[in-house]
């Protein structure tokens, strides 16, 4: 509202006051939910490793952007996964800021700590945003006594100081949903994937650390590090938990959780629970899908009707996505019903854009010069 053309001196007092009045009464009524292509979303947590154009105009025409994250830093690609990325930053740089992440295959080697703080600020100097840590470290990689490595373990402690003294975030997918260390159940949201993929299922396989031990790891990355700024992908594995997440928001001012792949958690929950959780932490709560589209991972290159289909199914899971955190009353969601939770406008915005904007310092990202 622009105050200079407020008409005090034509208008005088009685004027002044009933316009008074009205403004209160107006930020009093509840404020319209802004339209879907009109508020700038940003998922923060994408894999894109193909320049895919029916990607950018889906992008386009919907008003999203996203980051794209490199990651594991264990199974070989990462200077691929870097080269794809950094490549597709530099063509479309509002669109595809780049996470990086770090190479876990020679942790044993000498100097590991500071080898990978100097291959990090490169990333960083090429205009990387922020470093992932995926769940390989916890329940895959092993040390020299053939120990499971948690994520607090001495060994990434300069990475993390480091990490903090330049202010950059980790995005920290550690642990998993608490129904890999449960028995399979058809009715969980993540039953097709533990059954498909019985190597990230952990249910009666004692050798493996459990999801609180993991979890209390990642907590302690935040107290040793209390200025690391720590973004928990996937409700921070605690989308069993609305109370767990709060009681970590509250204690540690450093930790923000993302939703992606966990919407479908958040609409098992009451709606009035979870509406409650952005409501107290309106600042710590970003948006996410982890949609993955990973060619290099393929036995044969994609098809054009592949890429169609994938950007077709994400344009579906933007929207569903909307119709539950900013729409009203009954909707579904993969096939069931559930509460939307109509979020006010304020909270919306700083979802959808304004905190991952702060967090990864996009504006700098976004007028970058490729
Ligand atoms: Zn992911």
């Amino acid at each position: 509202m622009n105050f200079s053309i407020f008409p005090f001196a034509r208008t005088g007092l009685a004027s002044v006051l009933a316009c008074t009045l009205g403004l209160i009464a107006a930020s009093a009524a509840a404020a319209p939910t802004p339209a879907y292509e009109k508020i700038l979303k940003i998922d923060v947590h994408s894999h894109i490793f193909e320049d895919v154009p029916a990607i950018h105009a889906l992008f386009a025409r919907i008003n999203i952007r996203t980051i794209n994250v490199c990651v594991p830093g264990g199974d070989g690609h990462l200077a691929l996964m870097d080269r794809v990325a950094f490549e597709l930053y530099g063509k479309h740089p509002q669109l595809y800021p780049v996470t990086t992440t770090f190479d876990l295959l020679t942790r044993d080697e000498p100097a590991y700590a500071a080898r990978t703080i100097a291959a990090l600020d490169r990333a960083f100097a090429r205009g990387a945003v922020a470093v992932k840590i995926w769940k390989e470290v916890g329940i895959e990689i092993k040390n020299r006594d053939g120990k499971f490595i948690l994520p607090d373990d001495p060994l990434f402690d300069p990475i993390y100081a480091h990490l903090a003294k330049i202010g950059k975030p980790l995005h920290a997918h550690l642990a998993e949903p608490i129904d890999a260390w449960l028995p399979l159940d058809k009715d969980s949201s993540h039953y097709s994937y533990y059954s498909t993929n019985p190597q990230w299922h952990l249910y009666g396989k004692p050798e493996y650390p459990s999801h609180a031990a993991i979890i209390a790891a990642r907590d302690n990355i935040m107290k040793k590090h209390p200025t690391l700024v720590v973004v928990g992908a996937h409700l921070g594995s605690l989308e069993h938990d609305l109370e767990g997440i709060a009681e970590r928001l509250a204690r540690y001012p450093n930790f923000h959780i993302e939703v992606s792949a966990r919407t479908r958690n958040l609409t098992r929950h009451p709606a009035e629970k979870v509406r409650a959780l952005f409501e107290k932490f309106p600042d710590r709560i970003l948006y996410g899908v982890d949609a993955g589209w990973m060619p290099h991972r393929r036995d044969t290159p994609p098809t054009a009707a592949q890429r169609q289909g994938h950007v077709n199914s994400l344009e579906l899971r933007y929207r569903a996505d909307w119709d539950y955190y900013a729409g009203q009353g009954e909707t579904t969601y993969n096939n069931r019903q559930t509460e939307a939770l109509h979020l006010p406008p304020a909270i919306l915005e700083k979802f959808y854009h304004a905190n991952a904007e702060r967090l990864f310092k996009l504006d700098a990202a976004w007028k970058r010069m490729p």
